[in-house]
């Protein structure tokens, strides 16, 4: 076989084995509020692709007019997405490119589209993000916490029962814990707050990130409830509240080694585990101690 011949037999395999190129699926952020947020490649993208699938078609025909785009738009909201995931997959599969938007911010993030992109994943269908604004990073980003390590948990339960089981879950972790609130919930949500985590818990009040009236307030839950109580609560928020303070430490290692071995449900290597998170040494040092208290003579 010539080398041509090889060429030419290389070229047909390789024109054999060429599935149809499938479509791209662009999740594409939007603005929360300022639309000078939108971004080049956001504003390029929904121009170029067939089809974009927003949340609310009408709401994004507006911000779509203002940039110039005419693409089409199809519907894609909490109510239709499980259905209408199976018609966009398709039409991914047989080549065309479409964008994923939602009303504001980050598409799939307390927004339609995450089963969406799931299907897009089995299927094989490639899925690119096109990042931009998203609440929760913005609000995060300003607010003077620790964001080394944080929790995003979704929007605070409205029912009291399960916000406050909520709060008792998330409010005790060791990081940064960051919620969707809605305005008319604000106060209940800070007063329970004060009430089970108590009224000196620092927390960043974030609302109306990027537009005409953004406000962040920082403070403790009982001095953001009192001034949040003087005014008719408006717009959208996002809740952060900072770790949960550890305990101070008042006792010796001493007494916190008796007290745990007085309750006697633990054995001398969990008590000393135990002590070893409250106290700065280490569970060996500890059981040691543990073993001296033990042998010293009790009066
Ligand atoms: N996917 C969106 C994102 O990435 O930002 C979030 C959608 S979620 C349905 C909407 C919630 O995000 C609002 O109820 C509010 O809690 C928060 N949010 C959206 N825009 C905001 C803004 N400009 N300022 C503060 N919070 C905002």
């Amino acid at each position: 076989m010539s080398d041509m011949d090889a060429h030419n037999m290389e070229m047909v395999g390789m024109e054999t084995n060429t599935e149809p190129r499938s479509g791209v699926l662009y999740i594409v952020a939007t603005p929360i509020g300022n639309l000078e947020d939108m971004t080049f490649r956001a504003v390029r993208i929904l121009g170029e692709v067939a089809v974009i699938a927003a949340e609310d078609t009408r709401h994004s025909r507006k911000l779509l007019t203002h940039f110039g785009i005419s693409t089409p738009l199809t519907s894609c909201f909490a109510h239709n997405e499980m259905q209408k995931r199976e018609q966009l997959v398709e039409r991914l599969l047989k080549g065309d490119d479409i964008a994923l938007i939602s009303d504001a911010g980050t598409p799939a993030i307390c927004d339609p589209g995450s089963m969406l992109v799931q299907l897009c994943v089995e299927k094989g269908v490639r899925v690119v993000p096109v990042p931009g604004a998203s609440a929760v990073i913005a609000g995060l980003s300003a607010a003077g916490l620790p964001t080394d390590m944080f929790t995003f948990v979704g929007f605070v339960p409205a029912k009291k029962s399960e916000r406050v089981a909520f709060l008792q879950r998330w409010g005790t972790l060791e990081h940064t814990l960051v919620a969707y609130e809605a305005p008319h919930r604000l106060l209940a949500s800070l007063e329970d707050i004060s009430t089970h985590l108590g009224e000196k818990r620092e927390l960043v009040v974030a609302r109306e990130l990027t537009k005409v009236h953004e406000e962040l307030f920082r403070g403790e839950a009982a001095q953001a409830h009192a001034y949040f109580s003087t005014q008719r609560v408006k717009g959208e928020i996002v809740l952060l509240l900072r770790a949960q303070p550890k305990p101070e430490v008042r006792e010796s290692v001493e007494e916190t080694l008796l007290r745990l071995l007085k309750a006697g449900d633990q054995s001398l290597r969990q008590v000393s585990k135990e002590v070893a998170l409250i106290h700065p040494i280490s569970g060996s040092e500890a059981y040691s101690r543990a073993l001296e208290l033990q042998r010293e003579p009790k009066d």
